[in-house]
């Protein structure tokens, strides 16, 4: 590869991300020389010279241009940007066309994959920064029809991709960045560059877990504040853990983290919850056995801790008006510390649908997908021919499994009666044409 650009690695003995580095590059089929500086001193100097005073290795310099160490490295591969300081891209390169690209590989896209395969439409599934979707951060389903007793959510995930692939599903790590409708065949570009086109397209992004944007949380995410109480809780045990939100998902994880909390406690920005009876008399009857406390019209200003330490304690305020943080500069408004060594954020989803901005489809004020024949449901056509919806990223009330299950499989076969009708219309197009020629 004469045109490429020179690629230098410097690495040590025993150096874990000094072999994925190396790894990453062979998987480009680029060539690159290292410099094991293990017992090289003047290769160390030499590294530090080049790399301001950094001796850290792996170290990765492309034409001379330090890029950094593993992280750094990755983070390129993630944009684009490392194909393209590699000389590896071309904008006008679309690497493949399939008939039907589907975005997500929940439940909603691995059930349209299943059907799509079936049907012979060469799915293509992009994995999305979620790969597997909510029910991979779910233990136990237990009311997944066929599975008397529960299936835990990546078995039943995991079953899915076998059966997708089983039938002729592709799936590859990616996010769509963008979906071109100007253009037929629509194009479809991923984050880091890479180009896709597809006749028709589902939509089958889910949504993410919300947060609530304030100091502390970036740092701590992770460690000691989670979105997923059945993934992390176990971690906590002993601890006194901090539930936020008033819905069914507070309600019920709340309920599970008794199991590991020595006190769960429920911070509910007003006075009524939003969850149905059902929960709130599960949560009571905690409250009763001394399992959970209810702080109402409080909330969560700020999260104070460390990564090393996790969670130490929150700040929080409280109005019996509700919604305290609309009244800080209210006399009655209470603000104190208070001591928890987990926190479970549990406030509602954001629909995933910002790659299909400028398409033309139809999105409700919360960015849920409409579909039409009816909303949260029923059909899966969005406003642009060609492209379907399906699952959480356009169903924000039933949210289950089975439901984004079942309209996946809707949405494949609503896209293969599309794809069948502009088979015929091309080769009715073709058969005019060729009658013309005659
Ligand atoms: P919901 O939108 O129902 O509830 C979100 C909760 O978080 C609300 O109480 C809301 O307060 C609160 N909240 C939202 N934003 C903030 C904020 N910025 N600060 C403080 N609090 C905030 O989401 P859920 O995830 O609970 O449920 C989503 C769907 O999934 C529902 O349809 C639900 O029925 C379903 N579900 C069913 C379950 C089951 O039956 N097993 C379990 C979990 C979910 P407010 O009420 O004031 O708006």
């Amino acid at each position: 590869m004469s045109d490429q650009p020179r690629v230098e690695i410097y690495t040590k003995a025993d150096c874990t991300y000094c072999e994925k580095t190396e790894a990453l590059f062979d998987s480009k089929d680029v060539e690159y020389e290292t410099y094991d500086v293990t017992d090289d001193d003047s290769r160390l100097e030499e590294l530090a010279d080049r790399a301001d005073g950094q001796e850290t290795t792996p170290h990765v310099f492309i034409d001379d241009e330090p890029i950094g160490g593993w992280e750094e490295t990755n983070a390129l591969e993630e944009t684009g940007d490392l194909d393209a300081k590699l000389g590896l891209t071309d904008d006008g390169d679309v690497i493949e066309h399939r008939p039907l690209l589907i975005a997500g590989t929940g439940i909603a896209g691995l059930s349209a994959a299943i059907y799509a395969g079936r049907s012979n439409n060469e799915p293509l599934l992009i994995e999305g920064d979620e790969p597997g979707g909510q029910l991979t951060l779910t233990t136990d389903v237990a009311n997944y029809p066929g599975f008397p007793e529960g299936i835990s959510g990546p078995e039943l995930i995991n079953n899915m991709k076998a059966q997708a692939s089983k039938f002729g599903a592709d799936l590859i790590n990616g996010i769509v960045d963008s979906v071109d409708a100007d253009s037929r065949p629509f194009r479809v570009e991923l984050t880091n560059g890479d180009v896709y086109t597809a006749d028709a397209v589902i939509a089958a992004s889910g949504a993410s877990a919300r947060t609530l944007g304030i100091p502390g949380e970036d740092e701590l995410m992770g460690y000691g504040l989670s979105t997923c109480a059945t993934c992390d809780g176990a971690f906590f045990r002993g601890e006194d853990m901090l539930v936020v939100g008033g819905g069914d998902a507070a309600m019920e994880e709340a309920t599970f983290l008794t199991k590991f909390a020595d006190t769960v406690y429920i911070a509910h920005r007003r006075e009524e919850f939003r969850a149905e009876d059902y929960w709130i008399d599960r949560v009571h009857e905690k409250v009763e056995d001394g399992d959970i406390e209810i702080m109402k019209n409080t909330e969560v200003i700020e999260l104070h801790g460390s990564q090393e330490e996790g969670v130490d304690y929150v700040t929080l305020v409280e109005n019996e008006k509700g919604h305290p943080t609309d009244r800080l500069d209210d006399p009655e408004t209470n603000e104190f510390e208070f001591d928890v060594g987990a926190v479970f954020f549990a406030i509602g989803h954001t629909p995933n649908t910002d790659y299909l901005a400028g398409t033309g489809v139809e999105l409700d004020d919360e960015g849920y997908l409409r579909t039409q024949g009816g909303d949260g449901g029923g059909q899966t056509e969005t406003d642009v021919a060609g492209i379907f919806g399906a699952g959480d990223v356009v169903d924000f009330h039933y949210q289950q499994a089975v439901t984004a299950a079942g309209m996946g499989s809707k949405a494949a076969i609503d896209a293969d009666e599309y794809l069948e009708d502009l088979d015929r219309a091309s080769s009715t197009g073709e058969a005019e044409v060729a009658a013309a020629d005659d």
